[in-house]
């Protein structure tokens, strides 16, 4: 077997986090489910609010650093988590961002364009793009690539931070690192769940639990796409991710887990189900969820529950990988 560090070590790093983050007991909340429920707590990465954007951007930074970039570009969602930690990255190590931000989300009230990540990234001083396509990755990365080549003309280095899935997905190589550090805190579980949006977080989190010998089984829950669709991108980035690494991918395509039952109404749309695990979450253990991704992830937690995918007494750990400024933006869906 691979020892993880050392498949890792010839990727450039920026230390952006002080790792490991905390992994800990949720009691209340165990004894309310009848299992016994763990959580990473990748919210607390720090940098502006921190989240799983921050181990991917290590990867990102630390080519940018090498590449001795002055500016870096990224696209997302309005309300981004990656644009806005990106944006923080930058910031630390001396660069200028430009963030595009996209028309993902449909009926958003004012808040959405002017709280929360917008909010922060607008102290963080950075220009922003604007693209009207939520659902044209390709197209989204090609204006960027535009912007870009306007920068070079100038004489400037810029980075892309990309979204399509034909990229290397470097951001995956912090989330092989996270399941290295995650099999180090905690060598036996019976089941992992994590959010699977563009796929770095819960593809990376497989390879490394896989490299580091843990079996279990990990959920990615769906927050972007249904489940067929999404297994089809996680197969896909797992290769790449893979080939990056230049190792044979350490499982099959079978291997692959994604469930879909709290996805309604749609990607950064806030359903009942979460709205529920968001209340549940906070008012048993304290903890906050974020409205686009991790209270999602939590309502599918209690959908494998009910489906006797998850059995009673058994170990489960949840991956947190923060949003919260997002709470904030969504404030009109929360509230009612
Ligand atoms: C981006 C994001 C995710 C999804 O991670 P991917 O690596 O894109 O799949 C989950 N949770 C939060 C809070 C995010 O910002």
């Amino acid at each position: 077997m691979h020892s993880v560090s050392q498949l890792i070590s010839k990727f450039p790093r920026a230390e952006l986090i002080s790792l490991p983050t905390p992994v800990e007991r949720l009691d209340r909340m165990s004894n309310k489910l009848g299992i016994d429920l763990w959580m990473k707590r990748d919210d607390l990465t720090g940098l502006s609010f921190g989240g799983n954007k921050t181990r991917q951007l290590e990867y990102y930074i630390g080519a940018a650093v090498e590449k001795k970039a002055h500016t870096i570009l990224i696209t997302g969602a309005v309300q981004s988590n990656f644009v806005r930690t990106a944006a923080a990255a930058a910031a630390k190590f001396g660069m200028k961002s430009i963030l595009q931000l996209e028309e993902r989300v449909p009926d958003m009230g004012s808040m959405y364009y002017s709280s929360g990540n917008v909010l922060l990234s607008n102290l963080l001083d950075v220009e922003h793009m604007y693209f009207p396509e939520g659902e044209n990755e390709s197209g989204a990365d090609a204006a960027l690539a535009k912007r870009a080549a306007e920068l070079v003309a100038h004489g400037q280095v810029p980075f892309i931070i990309p979204l399509g899935i034909d990229h290397p997905p470097l951001g995956s190589v912090g989330y092989v690192k996270g399941g290295a550090e995650l099999a180090d805190q905690m060598p036996e579980f019976d089941v992992g769940i994590v959010p699977s949006g563009s796929g770095a977080t819960h593809g990376g989190l497989l390879t490394g639990l896989r490299l580091s010998g843990i079996n279990s089984p990990i959920y990615g829950i769906c927050v972007r796409r249904d489940a067929v669709q999404q297994k089809n991108r996680m197969n896909r980035l797992t290769q790449k991710l893979a080939e990056l690494l230049d190792i044979e991918r350490p499982f099959k395509q079978e291997d692959i887990l994604t469930w879909d039952g709290t996805l309604a109404p749609g990607y950064g749309q806030v359903g009942q189900k979460s709205l529920y695990a968001l209340k549940l979450m906070a008012q048993t253990e304290g903890i906050m969820l974020d409205p686009v991704y991790t209270s999602k992830t939590f309502a599918g937690l209690l959908g494998l529950l009910e489906e006797g995918r998850i059995l009673p007494g058994q170990k489960v750990l949840m991956l947190h990988t923060g949003g919260l400024p997002a709470i904030f933006s969504y404030q009109e869906s929360l509230i009612n």
